[in-house]
């Protein structure tokens, strides 16, 4: 069967991906972005390609990758090419690192979690400490950002972030000597992707990634932030509030409900093969709520 495979046009260009962190099993709420994001490219005629982000080690969860691929595949999704993982990639973070040092805007810090401000920016306390050399061991290393990113998200429309106020100083390497998430998933996007549909959780994520984007001199690519699937409680379905695993759930009924907490048009379909044919024609962004969330 063929359905939802890249079509033959190389020429759309279009690139999405879905990208799990190994933490858990599949639920709900990563349903909704693998979903988006594979009816998005495909609907484009695109590729679509799965990322594993499992960058950080002492959060994996042994046997997690598999488990999410198994249930990736019962629910009838195929990436094109081989799994991705960050883990293989860390001679292009530092290569990136390396360039964000050349630029004279990475700055080494050893303020510990307490002592800085909640819910805070950073406030510069080690901005002095500039970095000409890697490695540099026992600091995190941060990012000087400044100016301003907007970008018109294909959901949530024009989002603008002042980046001194609005995020501060990032970390991109971490003191455990590990790249920083931010680093990682930016220079991934930018280097692999044209189009990056995820979680609205994630929108305030996206203005640290174009500052680092942009400070690489490197091509961000099209954003379109979904509202986070949540509880009636109004936590984030996660391995957290534990939402349970949809591998154990009937997939067409999963696949049929997150399709209309999407805003899409009802489909009929019987059979995970059918509910593909379908939906992937009649996938429509401008469908999707401009919610930050919604509850299910
Ligand atoms: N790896 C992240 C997660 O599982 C998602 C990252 C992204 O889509 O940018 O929450």
């Amino acid at each position: 069967m063929d359905i939802g495979r890249p079509g033959n046009d190389p020429a759309t260009g279009i690139i999405g991906r879905f990208a799990p962190s190994p933490t858990g099993d599949l639920h709900f709420g990563s349903l909704l972005a693998a979903l988006a994001s594979f009816c998005d490219a495909r609907h484009q005629r695109g590729q679509w390609l799965l990322r594993i982000d499992d960058i950080d080690e002492p959060r994996s969860v042994p046997g997690s990758a598999d488990a999410i691929q198994r249930t990736l595949e019962r629910y009838g999704f195929h990436w094109d090419g081989p799994v991705r993982w960050q883990s293989n990639r860390q001679e292009r973070y530092v290569e990136a690192l390396s360039s964000l040092v050349e630029s004279g805007l990475i700055f080494a810090c050893d303020c510990s979690r307490r002592s800085l401000p909640t819910g805070q920016v950073y406030p510069g306390r080690c901005r002095h400490r500039r970095v000409s050399d890697l490695p540099v061991m026992h600091h995190a290393l941060r990012l000087s950002l400044s100016g301003t990113v907007y970008f018109d998200d294909a959901i949530q429309g024009v989002q603008r972030f002042d980046l001194a106020v609005d995020v501060g100083d990032s970390i991109v390497w971490r003191r455990d000597g590990l790249v920083s998430y931010a680093l990682a998933c930016a220079v991934d996007d930018a280097d692999q992707v044209t189009h990056v549909v995820r979680g609205a959780d994630l929108l305030e994520g996206t203005g640290v990634q174009l500052g680092i984007i942009e400070a690489l001199g490197l091509t961000p690519p099209i954003y379109a932030h979904l509202p986070v699937a949540v509880n009636t409680d109004g936590d984030k379905l996660s391995k957290h509030s534990r939402a349970p695993a949809i591998s154990e759930l009937e997939p067409v009924a999963v696949l049929q409900r997150a399709w209309q907490v999407l805003g899409q048009a009802p489909l009929t379909s019987g059979s995970v093969g059918e509910f593909w044919s379908e939906a992937i024609p009649a996938w429509d962004i401008r469908r999707v709520p401009q919610q930050r969330r919604c509850v299910v």
